[in-house]
């Protein structure tokens, strides 16, 4: 509503600067070279409501790559490609409690499948369910996709930080790799993760991530143009899967804490929404132990509280 937004605007300044002070507890990724460089006590946040009405503060202009928040929106366009079956033939539905990049437990669920569409490995074999004769044709609907989700046709991918993931990603590779053995990859493994590093890779800022995020919170049309990008259905699913894993293994303690359906990325990014009233775009490179933004959890947190925002 315009009071609440209003009350938004006037506290959330004081509160980014509280949540910001969490950011030395923590630090930004470095095992992707070029994440590191990223400014360890930076945090920004952009709010947007259906009637575009924006709410910021902080380094809202700070410019990161999405990284895992990518895979909520790979998967999106992988079920309006492949349907819900032909996603579920080769990824499973359940939370992992591991690391996002875990190899621990990739052989449970049905023959070799990987867990959820969230974790690397799962998000990989997405990658390769996305339409097009060509890793070049897959990247380019991607990257149209999210621009009309964004908002914004500039939208781009960080080459500098594409190349250091590609040249360092021994892990994802070996994943790649097993799925591959594994026969949920149907396609050479090196094309498939071309596709996966490059989504990871597209640049925002968290103003690009509120309108994304609101979006989802709309159900699966913009609000701003009145269009339908997704079908309801999938966005049902892809915020299901935002509750149960969008954290990783600490998306029981999200739930807790605040409650609303949320993505991060490595580079410090978190998605979140509330249901049917707004989409949120939070920035703090510095994670924690579980690789979330530290001030931005905090920073949430500390809004979900105050606006009685969980939906439990
Ligand atoms: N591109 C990153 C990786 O595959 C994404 C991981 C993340 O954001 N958690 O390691």
């Amino acid at each position: 509503s315009e009071t609440e937004l209003n009350r938004l605007a006037e506290q959330l300044p004081a509160w980014l600067e509280t949540s910001r002070k969490e950011s030395r507890h923590g630090q930004p990724a470095s095992y992707i070279p070029e994440l590191a460089h990223a400014p360890g006590d930076a945090l920004g946040i952009a709010l947007l409501d259906a009637a575009g009405r924006e709410v910021t503060a902080g380094d809202s202009r700070l410019s990161f790559t999405l990284q895992s928040i990518s895979k909520v929106f790979t998967l999106l366009l992988a079920l309006m490609d492949q349907g819900e079956e032909g996603v579920f033939r080769k990824v499973g539905m359940e939370p992992t409690g591991d690391d996002f990049n875990s190899m621990l437990k990739l052989e449970l669920v049905e023959p070799g499948i990987p867990f959820n569409p969230l974790i690397n490995a799962g998000a990989i074999a997405v990658s390769s369910l996305i339409r097009g004769a060509t890793s070049a044709e897959k990247t380019e609907r991607i990257l149209s996709f999210f621009r009309e989700v964004a908002g914004d046709p500039t939208l781009t991918f960080n080459e500098a930080v594409y190349r250091s993931e590609a040249a360092t990603a021994h892990r994802n590779r070996s994943l790649a790799y097993f799925l591959k053995d594994n026969e949920v990859l149907d396609e050479e493994v090196e094309p498939v993760l071309d596709v996966y590093f490059k989504h990871c890779s597209v640049e925002v800022t968290c103003r690009h991530v509120a309108r994304m995020a609101l979006v989802l919170a709309m159900n699966g049309t913009d609000p701003l143009t009145g269009r339908e990008l997704v079908p309801r259905r999938y966005v049902q699913i892809a915020k299901t899967f935002m509750v149960s894993c969008g954290m990783y293994n600490a998306s029981g303690e999200f739930a807790i804490r605040v409650g609303l359906p949320a993505k991060s990325g490595v580079a410090g990014g978190i998605l979140a929404l509330v249901p049917g009233r707004y989409g949120i775009g939070v920035v703090g490179p510095a994670l924690n132990d579980k690789g979330n933004s530290i001030a931005g959890v905090h920073l949430l947190q500390t809004m979900s509280e105050a606006f009685d925002w969980s939906m439990f």
